[in-house]
């Protein structure tokens, strides 16, 4: 059999966003995700969890064009004049939908906000790959949030990639935008143990999120930005190789680390 006749399972992604500048920089962390697109097996479907979808319940944006959401202000105006006309996947978002619990379709109101097109801008520029998202609901536990990945492992084998979009430390209140300002040392201690676990497969340890130390809870302030990552090892196995995509530190107080799980080498 060729390897087109053959439908691989899909890697999981969970990709550190970082400032929605990212989406107009050419550096290291954009040939990063570039460079992804590009080596990944083409996805059917893209579903993205995105931490600047947040409601009451779990929603599936499932319009069949999705409006690209320049959902922050103060930013130059080239940001918001990116498009991102990506199509949407109805089909596929309502067999989501079949998989969690209570789940919602929404036909009009969101669309595609910023974590996922700043990082598929770079990934695939052309925007054919039809993407839909997932919302976090905001009453859910960490827990719960993991179980939606276990409920949406299977579809892996239908040629989506889930993709995870976020920071695993987001502290807005403590950025530096001086570039030469040093990273935050409880920021640095949180990304070094968020790693540590994820290498040792510690679930239970990454579940606990902002109560796990002091540097956890000034590292996730709040934890929109952190709880994709838990769906995302949700929807994991223990096949699935951990690689580290990229790490660094950005504005003193945001981890920009990227990591794939089942990524055929
Ligand atoms: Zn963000």
């Amino acid at each position: 059999m060729s390897s087109q006749t053959q439908s691989a399972r899909m890697p999981l992604l969970f990709i550190g966003h970082g400032s929605p500048m990212n989406a107009l920089a050419d550096n290291g962390y954009t040939q990063m995700l570039a460079n992804l697109g590009r080596d990944l097996p083409r996805p059917k479907a893209i579903l993205v969890v995105s931490a600047h979808w947040v409601t009451k319940g779990t929603w599936f944006t499932g319009m069949k064009q999705p409006k690209t959401i320049h959902d922050f202000y103060g930013f130059p105006q080239a940001l918001f004049d990116v498009q991102y006309p990506a199509p949407g996947a109805p089909v596929i978002a309502d067999e989501a939908r079949g998989l969690i619990t209570g789940a919602n379709i929404d036909a009009q109101e969101w669309g595609l906000d910023h974590g996922t097109w700043a990082v598929l801008k770079h990934m695939y520029p052309e925007a054919k790959i039809p993407v839909f998202q997932m919302s976090l609901d905001h009453m859910a536990s960490p827990e719960e949030h993991f179980k939606r990945g276990e409920a949406l492992r299977k579809l892996r084998d239908q040629g989506v990639l889930i993709l995870g979009s976020g920071n695993l430390v987001h502290n807005l209140r403590t950025i530096a935008w001086d570039p030469s300002a040093p990273t935050h040392a409880w920021a640095l201690e949180f990304d070094q143990w968020t790693k540590e676990k994820l290498e040792s497969r510690d679930v239970k340890s990454l579940l606990l999120g902002a109560n796990a130390s002091e540097a956890a809870r000034l590292s996730i302030p709040t934890p929109e930005h952190y709880l994709p990552l838990l769906t995302i090892l949700g929807a994991a196995d223990s096949k699935d190789d951990l690689k580290f995509e990229f790490e660094e530190m950005q504005n003193a107080s945001i981890s920009m680390r990227s990591l794939s799980l089942g990524r055929a080498g």
